[in-house]
């Protein structure tokens, strides 16, 4: 049978941009229909305005710290709708250079809601097409607990577009949202508190990660109550919010912002017209070859619920071009050692095993660890310390995994990872030589391993 496209890809975020470019690159017949945004949530409500946002709340301690170096400044003031104004424009300019991409390199762009209407059919704008494969790439949602009041708080997507910076936030939620944001509002002024429902937020991360990050938030002032949810939320009659917390507190905010998690985007996607199954966490369930139970239909990024990062979404989209249209270049996608940060001020760097994950594993373990005042610092009043933290398999050397917390740690913890994939050893760390004066040579000149 002749189909309209050999690949018809549903969300032009980061995956389905991804294996729609390369499929295209590679010969394919190529349609994507984006229904929002070009760029998906990473390019509009993610990581890009997110990091925008971190950078513009980072100032505050800048300006702060300045005075040690010899500056004096004038009482500092932030306007939030400049801030906004200007991410909003630099996002626009990133959905045109998407847009170039995928007309660049050959693909159709439907914009409109693209619905399943059968295992090898869309309908997107009261149009159908054929195609001999479907990717599904529709990515994730904000979930917010549908609590007494859900109603009143908002989630990432409205954050993005607050029309002004609230006075009082409460952020619930331990993740790396909830963790980014709460940063975030602290940081640009707002009086800031992260409620979190578990004993200490980041569940995963390495233990002393997770610690320490706790203690630099309360040292600068942020507001974290652990063992904290929200039973129900008010609206009070001059527009303020009241939260009544399941142990009987009450707190008062302008904005209750839920970073409760993200589950897949399935809206009215007409997956009951094929045989797609989903898991039981309610995500697209795939093969190894990211293959749903609908042969024709393939799906990849935050809508099977692997690991919801953009690069990993990325590798996702490039290995199914591949397969699909390249198979000579295919090659799985390597899910250990995947880095990761959270923007955090101060930032978490990670990559490998956690030192709980390792001993879980039961991996003979070694912890390597050092905590210092950053270099920069010395000249301030800033009492803010950095961790470094090394787990190492004592049988073999390698070394298992690297933890940061501190300035630029996601930057620093990017080159460790290509060492780690690498199977480098504590040997190898060791006889490698340090970049002086940084806080990254630390990693390589950690000697004595912390008493068990
Ligand atoms: P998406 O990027 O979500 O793209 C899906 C696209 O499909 C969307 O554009 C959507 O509009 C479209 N779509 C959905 N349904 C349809 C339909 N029926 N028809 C047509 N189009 C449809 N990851 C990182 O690695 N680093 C970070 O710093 C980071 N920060 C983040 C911050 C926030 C606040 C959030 C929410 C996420 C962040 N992430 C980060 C995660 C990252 O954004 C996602 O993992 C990534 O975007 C997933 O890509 P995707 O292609 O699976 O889906
Ligand atoms: P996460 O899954 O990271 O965290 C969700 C948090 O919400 C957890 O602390 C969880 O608690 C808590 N939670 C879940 N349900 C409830 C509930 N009903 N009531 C109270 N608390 C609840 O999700 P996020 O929304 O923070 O982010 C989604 C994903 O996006 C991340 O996992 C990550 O993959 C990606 N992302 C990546 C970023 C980066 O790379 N820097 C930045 C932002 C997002 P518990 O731990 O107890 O389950």
């Amino acid at each position: 049978m002749a189909y309209d496209f050999d690949l018809y890809v549903i969300g032009a975020g980061s995956g389905g941009v991804r294996a729609a470019r390369f499929a295209a690159g590679f010969g394919a017949k190529v349609a994507v229909a984006e229904s929002r945004y070009l760029g998906g949530t990473c390019v509009n409500v993610g990581c890009v305005p997110k990091k925008l946002l971190v950078y513009g709340a980072h100032y505050a301690e800048d300006f702060e710290q300045a005075s040690g170096f010899g500056w004096s400044l004038g009482e500092a003031s932030f306007d939030w709708a400049t801030l906004i104004a200007n991410k909003d424009r630099e996002i626009n300019r990133l959905n045109g250079i998407y847009r170039n991409l995928l007309v660049n390199s050959g693909v159709t762009l439907h914009e409109g809601h693209a619905r399943l209407t059968g295992p090898n059919e869309v309908e997107i704008n009261g149009q159908r097409f054929t195609a001999k494969n479907i990717l599904i790439a529709t990515g994730g949602w904000p979930q917010i607990p549908e609590i007494p009041g859900h109603e009143h708080a908002i989630g990432s997507n409205e954050a993005f577009f607050l029309k002004e910076l609230p006075k009082r936030v409460l952020v619930v939620g331990g993740g790396y949202i909830a963790v980014e944001f709460a940063g975030i509002f602290h940081g640009l002024g707002a009086q800031t508190s992260l409620l979190y429902r578990g004993d200490l937020f980041l569940r995963g991360f390495d233990g002393a990660v997770r610690k320490h990050l706790q203690e630099e938030l309360t040292k600068r002032g942020l507001d974290l109550q652990f063992n904290a949810d929200i039973a129900r939320i008010d609206k009070q009659a001059d527009g303020s919010l009241k939260a009544s917390l399941k142990d009987g507190r009450v707190l008062e905010a302008d904005c209750v912002f839920y970073a409760t998690g993200r589950r897949p985007m399935l809206d009215n996607l007409g997956l009951e017209h094929t045989g797609v199954k989903l898991d039981k966490r309610g995500f697209v369930e795939v093969d190894e070859l990211y293959q749903t139970a609908e042969p024709s239909i393939l799906a990849i990024g935050d809508v099977i619920g692997r690991v919801q990062l953009t690069p990993v979404a990325l590798a996702e989209g490039m290995a199914v071009a591949r397969r699909l249209f390249k198979p000579e270049q295919y090659r799985p996608v390597d899910y250990a050692m995947i880095p990761t940060a959270v923007f955090s001020l101060p930032n978490i760097g990670t990559v490998g095993l956690s030192e709980e994950q390792a001993r879980a594993d039961g991996h003979n373990v070694q912890i390597f660890e050092s905590r210092f005042r950053p270099m920069k610092l010395t000249l301030t009043e800033c009492q803010e310390r950095t961790l470094m933290k090394l787990v190492v398999d004592a049988d073999t050397d390698k070394v298992l995994g690297c933890h940061m917390v501190g300035p630029d740690a996601g930057e620093i913890v990017q080159g460790l990872a290509i060492a780690l994939k690498a199977g480098a050893t504590k040997q190898h760390f060791d006889e490698t030589i340090g970049v002086h004066p940084t806080a990254a040579e630390e990693f390589v000149t950690m000697r004595t391993p912390v008493a068990d």
